[in-house]
């Protein structure tokens, strides 16, 4: 392997959904919905494929049905016109659209600030473009809860004083990740003001926003997005995933939004990756977005995901799990301080050999194998540096039918 990559190893993911499947445990470990998605959608595909016409390469920057859906749906939500043409471009899946943003925004040598725990993919396509990830922890103020408050993702908070430490004359990037996969914290908009002051004090400083759960925001809690805020638009690209919003994971169909001269500059770097995104799931998502206003769907999808997060939150705490319930995505940290493994549990039955002395990676192996029910261990949403911040909590996803979220309540019950 290059120097660029000879450090990979296996994912987290490549380690539990395979031991979830060995041990015939209850998958709540990698997030992807076990229920089809809804009929609109399946449909949209049928039709697609009946009809013909969408089986060659799609325009290399997005196929146009889905540039201009995508333009209706996030113009008002952004309080501007979007071109369909320039300001938006088709990926595959998210995943794609942060990994040429990434190359294309980052220099060698050039520092990124990310900000944990965070998603894993974002230090690899650091890695590959000769980038520098620099990390600044999110932690949990539990002196910030009210007397009788639940514990809560939002007092999940970042140091101030940190992110401004962390910007060096090198910093080029910092990603956001907003609703928040692990914690679920949908940043409030005073939060995402503060952040904006302290980036704009420095004009060579640029932000990918991965807004993949934007729809997954529960209870009061509102989601900002951070390109509309003053001054912040012509520095941010802000990313989304069809995945995420119409339960279709393994369509890989994203997209990112943004200033016209940072976009198009991500789509001449698109041109060399994939060059394009398969076209008939481009074809089908357009047809989907063009639904989603009439048929009112982001708030069924809000409202059937609340109902799951909090039958898993009860089960949970339950377990003696505490969970920090999520305001946001569909994901829980639950808080296994009160588990005490003795010698090696956990440890003999890893499957890649990865995180063996890491106390989370061993209980959530345990939880997998003697549980079961498996979850993810936080700490690889974390630098080697700052792992042990993930220790005491195993993240569990709730994007599953409910027979699923109860059967795996009454098996958390044997912690007990
Ligand atoms: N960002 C975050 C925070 C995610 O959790 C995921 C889920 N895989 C992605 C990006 C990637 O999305 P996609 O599946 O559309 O590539
Ligand atoms: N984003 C999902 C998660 O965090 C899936 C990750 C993946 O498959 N790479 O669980």
């Amino acid at each position: 392997p290059s120097a660029q990559t000879a450090s990979f190893g296996p994912t987290v993911w490549v380690e539990f959904s395979p031991l979830a499947a060995k041990y015939k445990a209850i998958n709540l470990g990698q997030g992807f919905p076990d229920f089809e998605p809804p009929s609109f959608v399946s449909e949209a595909s049928i039709k697609t494929t009946e009809s013909g016409g969408f089986n060659q390469y799609a325009r290399s920057a997005g196929h146009l049905r889905l540039v201009n859906a995508i333009s209706t749906v996030y113009s008002p939500l952004f309080g501007r016109t979007l071109d369909p043409m320039t300001e938006i471009m088709v990926s595959v899946g998210a995943s794609e659209g942060l990994f040429v943003a990434i190359q294309t925004i980052v220099n060698k040598g050039d520092e990124v600030i990310l900000i944990e725990p965070f998603f894993d993919i974002y230090t690899g396509a650091v890695t590959m473009a000769g980038g520098q990830a620099k990390c600044i922890s999110l932690r949990e103020y539990k002196e910030d809860r009210k007397p009788g408050e639940q514990r809560s993702s939002r007092h999940w908070k970042l140091d101030w004083s940190e992110l401004e430490s962390a910007i060096t004359d090198k910093t080029r990037l910092i990603i956001l990740n907003n609703p928040h996969n692990p914690t679920g914290k949908v940043w409030s908009r005073e939060e995402l003001l503060k952040f904006s002051e302290i980036v704009q004090k420095h004009p060579h400083l640029t932000v990918i926003s991965d807004e993949v759960y934007e729809w997954m925001t529960y209870d009061d809690a509102v989601h900002t997005r951070i390109a509309t805020l003053p001054g912040m638009y012509e520095r941010t690209i802000t990313i989304g995933s069809s995945g995420k919003t119409f339960s279709i994971t393994g369509w890989k169909v994203g997209w990112i939004i943004g200033p016209r001269a940072i976009v198009s500059a991500i789509s001449m770097s698109h041109q060399y990756v994939p060059f394009s995104v398969s076209t008939p799931h481009q074809e089908a998502v357009a047809i989907a977005l063009e639904q989603v206003e009439q048929r009112n769907y982001f708030h069924e999808l809000r409202t059937m995901y609340q109902a799951k997060r909090d039958k898993l939150v009860g089960g949970l705490r339950a377990a003696g799990l505490d969970p920090v319930v999520p305001e946001g995505t569909y994901f829980v940290m639950g808080d296994t301080s009160n588990i005490k493994l003795s010698g090696d549990q956990g440890q003999n039955t890893s499957l890649t050999g990865m995180g063996l002395n890491l106390r989370d990676w061993n209980v959530c192996r345990w939880l997998t194998t003697d549980i079961g029910v498996a979850s993810i261990p936080p700490s690889a949403f974390y630098s080697e540096e700052h792992a042990k911040e993930g220790f005491n909590y195993a993240r569990f996803c709730f994007c599953k039918k409910d027979e699923v979220l109860d059967r795996a309540n009454q098996s958390l019950l044997k912690l007990k």
